[in-house]
């Protein structure tokens, strides 16, 4: 293997420059490179385009490295080298992580993961043409939204309804389409913002509405929504605060209550859900959160929720309200560039369909299942976990089983926890020193896994909430590839 002897390095008699311009020469072309044995597996596994372009860089690299002075890569040969390099280049960027933060539906983890149903069906319908936009009875175009329009108003008991890529853009849209140019009253208690830079005034604005605040942070009435009413008012607008709460000497005025006046004033009335759970959470055990169907029985013309938020879907923003509201909404030019794609459409499709028959929520919703586990269901994976962790973990951190709090995420209430359980995981020092250094020395390690392993870090523990673990097996295969 001549790339082999760049590593050994010239002849002990040379002088520096000799050195150099020895070590120089004894790189390969690209096309030596390449038509090495491993490069020709390459060639034909990746084609010429990456393999080329990949040994192109590597013997650049490797160029500047040695006039560099810099050390070069001793371990592997050339060949080697552009094998990882290539592999490194076609690796898959996604990859599935163990989430035991304790926090169910977590934004920066893709939120819901899909029902097994919407999965299977979507990669059922990817296969093949579909009637996306095409009527079987009529051999017509049709239109996308009929795929789930009628399921939504089955459930939501609503006229009409519309789907949109997601929450933020079902909010734009509805202001855009009913407000532009006109105005929109908000009470000042509901101007909030939601992670990732959603905030409502800005909202407006993008949407080409004015805002138009009432009331105070912490008391808002009707009187001020009604003193707020011009010939230029577009729309009322509710936002539900999910994020945070405000306590103490507090008035909201509910949609039920200002539905009378917008009806009265002829002003079409909207709220913003956020998560807007399908099936009542309280009849789980879990905190109340509003669901679309009560919007509708209170009078709003139009409600927006998340798909993939509580109701367990994909990535989705949902419309929902009167036929005269959803048609304005749908005939707006911005509709086309927010509609939604076949695959969450799909996979929507398919969640929904589970919601009609609700019994099989609890088992067949991982969202709705995690939410409502049990302690003791996720104690005892706690428990069974616990050996086979310890062992992955080595004698240098010690690792117990405790009770600890699950949130909900994504919006939900962080004051709105859940008993759960999990493990607590520190490291085995005398005292405080090189704690910090030691946690995080674990956590880089637990990331690096093929299948990251994620968890919470409180008062100098790592904390592994065993809530979304389903199978122990997950947990244990993964650390056996753990290098500390
Ligand atoms: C989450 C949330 C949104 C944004 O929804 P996305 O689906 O993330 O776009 C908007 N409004 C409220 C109140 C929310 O909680």
């Amino acid at each position: 293997m001549p790339e082999r002897s760049i590593v050994n390095g010239p002849k002990a008699s040379s002088t520096p420059q000799e050195a150099l311009s020895g070590l120089l020469s004894q790189l390969p072309s690209t096309d030596r490179l390449v038509s090495s044995p491993k490069g020709q597996a390459l060639l034909q596994q990746h084609g010429a385009t990456l393999v080329t372009q990949q040994a192109r860089e590597l013997l650049a690299a490797t160029r500047q490295r040695i006039l560099g002075g810099g050390e070069i890569n001793g371990e592997l040969t050339l060949e080697e080298q552009l094998v990882e390099g290539i592999a490194a280049k076609v690796a898959p960027r996604l990859r599935p992580m163990l989430n035991l933060t304790g926090t169910v539906i977590h934004t920066n983890m893709g939120r819901a993961v899909l029902p097994q149903v919407a999965i299977d069906y979507v990669h059922a319908m990817m296969q093949h043409p579909l009637n996306l936009e095409y009527d079987l009875r009529t051999g017509q175009r049709g239109d996308r939204d009929s795929i789930v329009e009628g399921l939504i108003c089955e459930i939501t008991g609503a006229q009409a309804a519309t789907v949109v890529n997601n929450n933020a853009a079902a909010v734009l849209l509805t202001i855009a389409a009913l407000a532009r140019g006109r105005e929109v009253i908000v009470s000042r208690g509901e101007l909030v913002e939601i992670g990732g830079a959603f905030r409502m005034p800005d909202v407006m604005a993008s949407a080409g509405a004015s805002l138009v605040e009432v009331g105070t942070t912490n008391r808002t009435h009707l009187a001020d929504y009604q003193n707020a009413i011009t010939p230029q008012t577009a729309l009322f607008m509710k936002v539900h605060t999910s994020n945070y709460v405000v306590q103490g000497f507090t008035a909201e005025v509910t949609e039920a209550a200002l539905a009378p006046l917008a009806a009265a004033k002829g002003i079409p009335l909207a709220t913003d859900l956020g998560s807007g759970s399908l099936v009542d959470m309280s009849r789980y055990g879990l905190p109340k959160e509003p669901t679309p169907q009560e919007m509708i029985a209170a009078g709003c013309d139009v409600v927006t929720f998340s798909g993939d938020k509580l109701l367990g879907g994909p990535q989705a923003g949902l419309i929902v309200g009167s036929q005269d509201a959803i048609t304005t909404i749908k005939k707006f030019p911005m509709k086309r560039a927010l509609r939604l794609s076949k695959l969450p459409l799909a996979a929507l499709e398919a969640t929904l369909r589970l919601y009609l028959q609700p019994e099989l929520l609890k088992t067949h919703l991982p969202t709705l299942r995690w939410l409502t586990r049990p302690q003791a269901d996720i104690l005892n994976m706690a428990q069974t976990v616990c050996p086979a962790v310890q062992q992955a973990l080595g004698s240098r951190y010690e690792v117990r089983v405790q009770n600890m709090m699950s949130q909900i995420g994504s919006g939900s209430l962080p004051i709105d926890t859940l008993p759960s359980a999990g493990l607590s995981i520190a490291p085995k020092l005398a005292g405080k020193k090189g704690l910090g250094t030691a946690l995080d020395h674990l956590e880089v390690a637990l990331r690096a896994l093929p299948t990251p392993v994620i968890g919470r870090i409180e008062n100098d523990h790592i904390l592994w909430d065993c809530r979304c673990l389903d199978h122990a097996q997950d947990l244990t295969n993964s650390l056996q590839l753990l290098k500390l």
